[in-house]
Parts: structure tokens; sequence; C-alpha cells
């Protein structure tokens, strides 16, 4: 990843367990082909566990060939070329297997050989992707003029595999294990090669650990936002524009809702928003640096045989309209906020629901400061993210990254810059981690993290003291209280990050169930027979004219139906009406959770929603 994708959070960057196969990169060198991927404690235990299934899987097809095994997060995989696809039954069957060598209790032996012996060894058995692996570790080492490499394996029992270790001292240090899935994966991530059957399994030290895990892999498929988006008619996707959400109603009004939100925020705190073209020549671009880092992620056109490209992002344009005046030191913070549509040239093959777009918007904003103004915006700042976070009951992760080695601009500068956003931190009272080194080139930065009710994490919300991309490469100055001309800081800053993002991320943590105040229905109206309709669209009128979001049920639905439906749609309030509220003008009131409050008049309703709505509790 270039610096510049760093420089505002890309739409793709979360850590999550995904819902059908864990998360597991790429691998194409010999050298991380052979990587057991032994990078934390458990990970010994779980490709001791991808032997054990290797193992089962040769003895079910004993022409079977093997790609690799590594451990991964939460579990492991192995992929397979197999005479035929796998079925459920196969997975039970090789389950079982595993079952019978982790009580055998097989002691995990490492051996070396030479390496004609070893390459001898795997060919005898047809293992040609082994063969492929040692034959590239050999001619890579011929390459550097380094001796041959020895052959390494590990045996357990009757199986014997191509390894660099580590494992656990024996098949019964494997702890409870599930197979999940079977996936297609292309022999070393390459297309043109043979498409092997990647089996994914997990296993954990206790059975308890297992069940979470199992547990926590069911609550996040239920709550997958691109399930949810269409049962909740929020948003869709379709072919004619990939990686772009089209927003239905419902999910247009929870964006403007946030969007609102954000904008009140900003508007206190004294933002100027602005809007910036879309189509911006390459000049631009090349003035800003994107064009030799980030040309490839994109779009661009040619109009009139000039190139052109849609803004990946807000940055370079916000100096136009620093320039168009002279700046002066008490001009200064000048927060120009832009809320643009951004593109990126993500591969298709890698776009998922709203997490990974090609469109999408931020509640982007450049700052521009002068040096002695840095700890104080800073601190604004982290309380401008404090609060909003709040408004969803999210506590953010700070992470510091401090200069890297190739940063470009003056050490003082960088020194002192540090020094302010550390004393701000500090004094901000967020926990936050230091990140040696983590910085953009042009930027010390502070990314915020936050943890969803899954326990994942998600990168949002990012804020960067930009000390040379806008103010050097664009030269931008104000003039200082003796008339002399200086180089202000230019934050980047985004709290929400992408909103597509955000949305997403929204939507799994509270599965659907906005908070009161963001829920694009707020309450629905359930007239309990048709001579109550009209005194429903009445109260209706009477809560809209509140700012308040509401539908009247007027289906012919009976009653308990019609709550179902509004519980399934995640409606924070249900509003039941009969003939004694309609008399009273009262309402009876019941809530998603199925809790019921005694009947309440509509004026007192009006005034108490509107006030829960104000509010913006979680
Ligand atoms: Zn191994
Ligand atoms: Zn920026």
């Amino acid at each position: 990843m270039s610096e510049q994708q760093q420089e505002h959070p890309a739409p793709g960057a979360a850590v999550v367990v995904d819902e059908d196969v864990l998360e597991a990169p790429d691998r194409g060198s010999a050298d991380e082909l052979l990587d057991a991927g032994a990078h934390d404690p458990d990970d010994a235990m779980r490709h001791s566990a991808a032997h054990v299934m290797a193992e089962a899987v040769l003895a079910l097809f004993p022409d079977a060939r093997l790609g690799i095994g590594p451990a991964i997060r939460d579990g492991f995989y192995y992929d397979f070329d197999l005479p035929r696809p796998l079925t459920p039954e196969d997975l039970a069957e090789i389950e079982r297997r595993m079952v019978d060598s982790v009580a055998a209790d097989h002691v995990f032996v490492r051996r070396e050989l030479d390496p004609d012996a070893g390459r001898a060894y795997f060919a005898g058995r047809g293992q040609d992707y082994k063969v492929e692996i040692l034959d590239d570790l050999r001619s890579a080492a011929r390459a550097a003029g380094q001796p041959e490499p020895v052959v390494s394996t590990y045996e357990h029992g009757p199986f014997t595999d191509l390894c660099r270790g580590p494992h656990v001292a024996s098949t019964s240090h494997i702890g409870p294990f599930k197979l999940l899935s079977v996936a297609g994966a292309y022999w070393r991530g390459d297309e043109k090669r043979p498409m092997l059957q990647r089996v994914y399994g997990t296993v954990w030290a206790t059975q308890e650990e297992l069940d979470q895990f199992l547990w926590r892999r069911e609550e996040a498929r239920k709550r997958d936002h691109r399930r949810l988006g269409v049962k909740l008619d929020l948003f869709s996707f379709h072919d004619v524009s990939p990686g772009s959400a089209f927003w239905h109603p419902k999910g247009q009004r929870l964006w403007r809702t946030l969007e609102t939100a954000m904008r009140e925020l900003q508007d206190r705190r004294g933002y100027l928003e602005v809007s910036t073209p879309q189509l911006v020549h390459r000049k631009l671009w090349e003035q800003s640096g994107h064009w030799q880092h980030y040309s490839d992620d994109m779009f661009k056109l040619e109009i009139e045989k000039q190139t052109f490209s849609l803004k990946p992002m807000n940055c370079p344009e916000s100096t136009f309209i620093y320039k168009s005046h002279t700046r002066s030191y008490r001009d200064l913070p000048l927060r120009l906020a832009d809320y643009g549509g951004l593109h990126r040239n993500e591969r298709s093959g890698v776009l998922s629901g709203l997490t990974r777009v090609r469109h999408f918007v931020q509640d982007d904003a450049h700052i521009f400061v002068r040096p002695d103004q840095l700890q104080d915006e800073i601190q604004a700042l982290l309380g401008e993210v404090r609060e909003s976070y709040g408004w969803f009951g999210l506590e953010p992760r700070l992470t510091f990254g401090t200069r890297p080695d190739k940063a470009l601009g003056d050490p003082t500068l960088w020194a002192r810059a540090e020094e302010y956003i550390g004393e701000a931190l500090r004094l901000s009272g967020v926990p936050y981690r230091v990140k040696p080194g983590d910085g953009a080139f042009y930027a010390p930065k502070i990314d915020i993290q936050i943890e969803d009710a899954l326990g994942r994490e998600w990168q949002t919300a990012t804020i960067q003291a930009d000390l040379v991309m806008l103010p050097e490469r664009f030269d931008l100055t104000y003039v200082d209280e003796h008339g002399q001309e200086q180089r202000p800081i230019a934050i980047h800053r985004a709290i929400y990050g992408s909103l597509e993002r955000f949305i997403g991320v929204l939507t799994e943590h509270f599965a659907g169930a906005f908070p009161f105040w963001c829920a694009p229905i707020q309450a629905v109206v359930v007239p309990i027979a048709d001579r109550h309709v009209a005194a429903g669209r009445e109260l209706a009128d009477v809560l809209r004219a509140r700012k308040l979001w509401v539908e009247v049920d007027d289906s012919d639905n009976r009653m308990q139906n019609k709550i179902r439906v509004a519980q399934e749609q995640k409606v924070p309030y249900m509003l039941v009406l009969g003939d004694r509220e309609v008399e009273a003008r009262t309402v009876a009131v019941r809530r998603r959770d199925g809790a019921q409050e005694p009947p309440v008049g509509w004026d007192e309703l009006a005034d108490r929603l509107a006030a829960e709505a104000e509010a913006r509790r979680p």
C-alpha cells in the first residue's frame, strides 16, 4: 500500500472475519508458500490441525495432490487438488478421521533431507506442487549464490509434509476444531494456474472458545450489512455500477441524518463547507504526487486530448480555495469541509458491500493552522471524535503514527508537530497507542479504530498533520504579525471516514436496530381497525411536525401482524391506536424490544420523542 493510500483511510481497510471464509491473503512466492503462518502462539496448533486434515484427505483420496496448509487468523486451511468437488458428507468424514488422528496422539517428528532426496521423496508420491516449491527454492538459492537449502519435513503417524514448522508436540495437543467451508483458490493466487479446493477449519484450545467463535460467526452472518441492507430496504448494488451503492429512500434518510449531525457539529466548530470538482486534470495529481504513486487506483478519462481523472480524494483541491485570498495569521484556523463524491478504482474482484466500494463520500475536511495552533486544534478534533462516536455509544481507540524513515520535510518541524500532537493526545484523556514510524510520509497521524458488538476492529477516522504535501507542494502561505510569509500546517481529517463504510459498520454493529435518533423510520402508527386510520394519519402529522420519521401501517393486516412487521424492520416505536385511544387522543406505546408503556397523550409523546432525537443517544 502506498503512502498516498493511507492518506485517508481506504474504504476497505478493515480487519474482519469474513462470513464465509477466514481471512487468507494470497501467497505467491515459494518462501510464502512454505510459511506455516506461525506468528501467534496458537498458530502451531492451527497449522498442526491443517496437517491432520491433509492426512485425512489423503486417506480418503489417495491421488490427492497437496497445495499448502498454513495457519490463519482464527484457524487454518489446506488447498487440495482432488478428482471431484468435496461434499458436506466428505467434510463430516474428514472431520471424523481427524478426531481419530488426534485421539491416536501421533508425535510430530521433524526430519531434514538433502535437496535431491527431498525432491525425490515428493516426486515419488506424485506431489507436484511440493516439487514445484522445492524447485523454486532451489533456483532462488542458486540465483543468490547461496547453498541449496535442506528440505525439512514433519511426520505424524502415516502422514509426512514438506514443512518448516513449527508444530505442537503431538496431535493430542490439537484442541476442539470444526471444518467450516470449501472455496476455490488458484494455486499461488494465479488465475492461470489450477483451481484447488481450499478447506477452511477453525481450532481452539477449549470447547468454550470454539463455541464462542462459532456463535460470533453465525451472528456476523445474521448481521451482514449486505443482507440487512436488502431486508431493511436501505440500499442495493447492481452490476451496471459495480462497487457503487444505490441508496433507497430509507438508506438515504439514514445517510442524511448522519451527515446533518456532523454538519451541525462542524457549524458549531466554525467549519466552512466547500464543494470542489469531480473531474480534475492530471497536472493537479502530478503536483500533489498522487499521479506518481496512486494513478493505478484512479479512474482516468481522455477529454479533448487531455487526461483527467475522477478525484480519489479532496485534498489538493482545497488549496485553490485557500489560495483565493491572501491569508493572514488572524484568518487561521481555516476549516474547509468537503463532502465531495470520491472514486477509487478497486478491482471488481475485491468489491464487497459498503465496506469495499468504488464510489464513496467522506465527511472530509482540511484545516489550515499556524504551527502554534496545532495542539489546540488536534485536541478539539479529538473532542469531535469523542462527541460524534458517543452518538452511537462507540468507544474510539487511537493510534499515533510518528515519523517514518523516509519522511519528507524539516525534521525540527516534525519533532515539534509530534510533540504538540502527543500533548493533545495526553490532554484528551482518550487512551492511545504509539506506533513509531507509522505516520504518513508527509504527516504524523492519529488513526481511530472502533470495536463493534462482535469484537471486530474497524478503522474509521483519521487526523493527519500535513507538513509537506499541501503546504509545500502547493506553496501555501500566510502573513504573520511581522508581515513575513509563513507556511501553515494542513490537517486532513475525516471523522466517520467513508459514510458508506461507516453505515455498513453501524448496520452490523446494531444488527439493523439503529439508535432512535438516526433510525430511518422512528415510529410506525398501528391503527387496530380501518376506522382508526384517519386518526393514525393525524397522529403521524403531529409527530412529523416535530421532524420525526413516522409511517402509518394502513394495510389490511391484523394488529399483531403489523407489530411483527415493524419489529422485523427494527422500528424503535410502535404506536397502537384503538377506540379508547382515539377518543382520548392518546396512544399505546410499544418498543421494539417488546416493552409496553401506558397510553400517553399525542403532544406529550411528540415532546418526548423530539427531545430523544435531539439528544442523539446510542
Ligand atoms: Zn507444517
Ligand atoms: Zn485530505
